[in-house]
């Protein structure tokens, strides 16, 4: 519903738009004017309830639902999503702050893609059977494992939960997705878009609210027996917390603290235009965003000058103008954290080669939250600045002496999500790769991604894995029959 001035957000439960029970909302602000664009349901434990119970009613049909059904509505959604493509964007970019071109073309068509790619996988899985000898025949099978509760944060609201609803409903499972309380809209959307391509009633039910309330109930639900959740690792820790009385399977994808390694032997202008974006593509609000770049000494100093010299160049501004590169960032609160990180590092005796405060601009996004691209030198690896998730577009470049030292360097946090590699030396990338404790490694590229890959973090960046096979084997329940044929 739409007024003069904000949106009214329902949930979506079993197949109908559904204000809060207790009538309670909370306000969503567009981050490049800092004003209120919509107000979202506040949903309590109740309104959670109401939507597990209608997941649960519909889960017998939807389960029993040939794939090729299934498969069918799911491509259909996909459909949908690339017909509403430029209304998505302006909606991400409203509620997140990013370039409207950025969701453009990467956002929207990555949702799309997630709905595709777990539509024809469901279509092509095999099982195995195994031999004992003629004595005995294994054989797998599986069932979805009924209301998947599913938990995704603002940073890629759109992409991310489709990279769970997607697998979840092509495996058979019913679903109760909590987006993110800061951007909410696109998820109301693809409900409305949902519903459009015929997916029963029931099938997908979204529950807006904040993590404590609303997801926390999710969590503990007692039919909700598989949880998905991509967040912070201390909420990542909660999770686990309060999960862990009801045994639930869970998938945590959780925070990051990437390692950009440059060797002096790699295409230098490759490397520096990439880590221009991994450092900050979307505000450097990407879980795979290399915050860390480590160069080796004799390539440094050249590395820092060409780096700074780029950064100043990117253009911050108003998101929803085409050649903007940085947008807001997502929150006041989020703004803040970036800034006080950044006020600690100066402290420490971080040397700030540009950025390191906010932008201001004129016009309508005078009170919008901006902040410069910002490059930190001259840090130890234990300040904060190099240990914990800044989360925004803010990097630290230190120098390395050599393979181990890099190795050491990079490993040296307590996450492990992912990690960048620039060298022409084929054998060196193997051996950084192998030492590297993190769930994927890029080498002289970043964040190239391929749905059938599995995808998840080590240390803590999370539990599980997703992606493929992955996605497929943790949205069902797998199980082993053994026959025995006679001795
Ligand atoms: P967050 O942990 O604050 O919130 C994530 C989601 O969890 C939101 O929907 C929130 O409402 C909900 N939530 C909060 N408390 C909860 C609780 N107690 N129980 C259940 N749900 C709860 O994270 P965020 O600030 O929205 O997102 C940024 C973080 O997400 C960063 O740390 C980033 O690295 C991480 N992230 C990780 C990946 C990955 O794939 N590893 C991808 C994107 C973002």
């Amino acid at each position: 519903v739409r007024d003069a001035k904000t949106t009214t957000i329902a949930n979506l439960i079993a197949g109908e738009d559904r204000a809060p029970r207790a009538g309670k909302y909370l306000e969503v602000f567009e981050p490049a004017t800092g004003g209120v664009h919509a107000k979202a349901p506040a949903s309590d434990a109740g309104d959670v309830d109401e939507a597990v119970a209608a997941a649960k009613r519909a889960f017998p049909a939807w389960s029993k639902t040939s794939a090729a059904e299934r498969s069918r509505l799911l491509m259909r959604l996909a459909d949908l999503i690339d017909a509403k493509a430029p209304e998505l964007a302006k909606a991400e970019s409203v509620d997140q702050g990013k370039p409207v071109w950025l969701a453009a073309e990467m956002d929207i068509p990555r949702a799309a893609a997630n709905f595709r790619f777990f539509a024809g996988a469901v279509l092509h899985q095999e099982e195995r059977a195994t031999s004992m000898d003629g004595r005995a025949l294994n054989y797998v099978t599986r069932r979805p494992a009924g209301v998947a509760g599913l938990i995704s944060p603002w940073n890629l609201p759109l992409y991310l939960l489709t990279w769970k609803v997607a697998p979840a409903l092509a495996c058979g499972n019913t679903v109760v997705a909590k987006p993110s309380e800061l951007t909410p809209l696109t998820a109301s959307l693809l409900g409305g878009l949902a519903r459009e391509a015929g997916l029963p009633p029931g099938v997908l039910n979204i529950v807006h609210g904040y993590g404590a309330d609303a997801g926390r109930a999710l969590v503990e639900h007692q039919d909700v027996p598989l949880v998905s959740f991509t967040g912070g690792t201390k909420t990542g820790e909660d999770v686990i917390k309060s999960s862990a009385s009801r045994f639930k399977r869970l998938s945590l994808e959780l925070g990051g603290k990437n390692a950009n390694v440059i060797f002096a032997d790699a295409d230098v202008e490759a490397a520096v235009r990439t880590t221009v974006r991994s450092s900050f593509l979307n505000q450097g609000e990407i879980c795979l965003c290399g915050s860390r770049i480590l160069v080796e000494r004799s390539l440094y100093d050249q590395f820092v000058n060409k780096l700074t010299d780029e950064a100043r160049r990117l253009k911050v501004g108003d998101p929803a103008e085409k050649d903007s590169f940085l947008g807001a960032l997502v929150s006041k609160a989020h703004l803040e954290k970036v800034q006080a990180m950044v006020d600690r590092a100066k402290q420490e005796r971080g040397r700030i080669r540009t950025g390191g405060e906010r932008v201001k601009l004129p016009g309508r996004c005078a009170e919008g939250w901006f902040y410069a691209p910002t490059v930190i030198t001259d840090l130890a690896p234990s300040c904060e600045a190099m240990q914990e998730e800044i989360f925004g577009p803010v990097v630290t470049v230190t120098p390395f002496e050599g393979e181990e030292h890099a190795v050491e360097l990079a490993n040296g946090v307590r996450y492990g999500l992912s990690a960048s590699v620039w060298t022409r030396d084929l054998a060196r990338a193997h051996r950084v790769a192998a030492g590297l404790d993190v769930g994927q490694v890029w080498v002289n590229t970043w964040m190239l991604r391929d749905l059938r890959v599995p995808f998840g973090g080590t240390k803590a960046s999370g539990i599980g894995r997703e992606g493929g096979e992955h996605s497929l084997d943790f949205y069902s329940t797998v199980k082993n029959t053994c026959i025995h044929l006679g001795d």
